[in-house]
């Protein structure tokens, strides 16, 4: 089977299957590589069409949580929980069973939001076990804030490296959700134009009343005519046929694993449309949740921000070498993660 192949090439350390019928639960737990730290991800719970389908959902975004924990030089590594969401479900008694699991992880994993959690899923997590990012006053606040603020910093590196600044630059925002609307926000107070579309028209009024947007049509997004495209709702939008025929200058937001293969990144940069790599922008809320975890403390803004520099500076060597951005990301935390040894997860024997 494929994705069996893929856990044993992929490296992973451990991936497990979780199933209690009595709760109508089965959920994947993929930690990716704790040489660096320990394992952070969130849990997304989705209609996945199968076990198949969810286990490669888990390992591709561990893996991608590990690349970002190295490139953000975080002591920390990648794991992601997946829920398979079915009509017998029983939500509560579900997330309480993957809470009580993860504590019994005894550290290796720390978990928190992802598509389809709730913060009251998250308290449910919460009762079972600290190692997780617990919604209100004792947890370490809005992630998704943080990871808007990386996207900001950011955009802002790679307008630089199209010779902008913010103030007039054309920003097409596609999704109003939790970053998009925060990045919208913030991109209007920085004098930034901004057209937006969502597939929630309330969503679209806001950003037109509160940032001064212009609402595009939801299939329209990706044909309008920017300086910076952000996308900020699914991933794999640029398609190889995207990226042929985008009229945006550079690519720049929030969304994962948005180009839909590594040869759409090729046609991007063969047509001279820089795009930052989506796991070096959009880290901000794994630096703010990860680092509350290992500290105790919120990070200052400051090092959120600085994923701009590790941004243009990707971007200059990528027109240096004439490799594309993501490919220079992706070395560079190869790179990281070459300097550790690698870790055994087996635990210690007990006398
Ligand atoms: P969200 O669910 O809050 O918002 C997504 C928004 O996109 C929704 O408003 C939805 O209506 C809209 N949308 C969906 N399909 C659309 C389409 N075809 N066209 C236009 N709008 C569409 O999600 P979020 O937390 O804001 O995350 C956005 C993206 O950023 C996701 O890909 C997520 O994986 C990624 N991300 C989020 C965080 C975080 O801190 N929340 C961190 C890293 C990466």
């Amino acid at each position: 089977m494929p994705v069996l192949d893929s856990i044993d090439r992929g490296d992973f350390e451990q991936v497990q299957v979780l199933r209690s019928p009595g709760a109508g639960l089965t959920a994947v737990i993929a930690v990716h590589d704790t040489r660096m730290g320990p394992a952070f991800g969130g849990i997304r719970r989705r209609r996945y069409a199968d076990l198949g389908q969810a286990l490669e959902d888990a390992l591709r975004l561990a893996r991608a949580m590990t690349l970002k924990c190295a490139i953000a030089n975080i002591p920390a590594g990648g794991g992601k929980a997946v829920i398979l969401d079915r009509e017998e479900l029983d939500r509560r008694a579900a997330y309480g069973l993957l809470g009580r699991h993860v504590e019994a992880m005894g550290g290796r994993f720390y978990t928190g939001p992802d598509l389809g959690t709730s913060d009251e899923d998250l308290l449910a997590v919460a009762e079972q076990t600290g190692f997780v990012a617990r919604p209100g006053a004792r947890g370490p606040g809005d992630l998704a804030e943080s990871t808007a603020l990386g996207v900001l910093s950011s955009l802002r590196a790679t307008a630089a490296f199209l010779g902008r600044d913010l103030p007039g630059l054309v920003v097409a925002v596609q999704g109003l959700g939790a970053v998009g609307m925060k990045l919208s926000r913030m991109l209007a107070d920085e004098g930034a134009s901004l057209l937006v579309s969502d597939l929630m028209p309330e969503r679209v009024d806001s950003a037109a009343s509160e940032c001064g947007a212009r609402p595009v049509p939801v299939g329209e997004i990706l044909d309008v005519s920017c300086d910076v495209l952000a996308p900020c709702a699914l991933g794999g939008v640029i398609t190889e046929e995207v990226a042929e025929r985008l009229p945006a200058r550079a690519i720049c937001g929030a969304a994962n694993n948005l180009l839909a293969s590594p040869e759409a990144g090729r046609i991007l940069h063969r047509r001279g449309v820089p795009a930052a790599p989506d796991f070096v922008a959009n880290a901000g809320a794994l630096i703010h949740g990860a680092l509350f975890h290992l500290t105790g403390e919120v990070p200052p803004r400051s090092r959120i921000a600085g994923l701009g520099a590790v941004v243009a500076g990707i971007l200059e060597e990528s027109a240096a070498s004439g490799v594309p951005p993501g490919e220079v990301a992706l070395n560079r935390a190869k790179k990281v993660l070459g300097g550790y040894p690698p870790r055994p997860w087996f635990p210690e024997r007990t006398p």
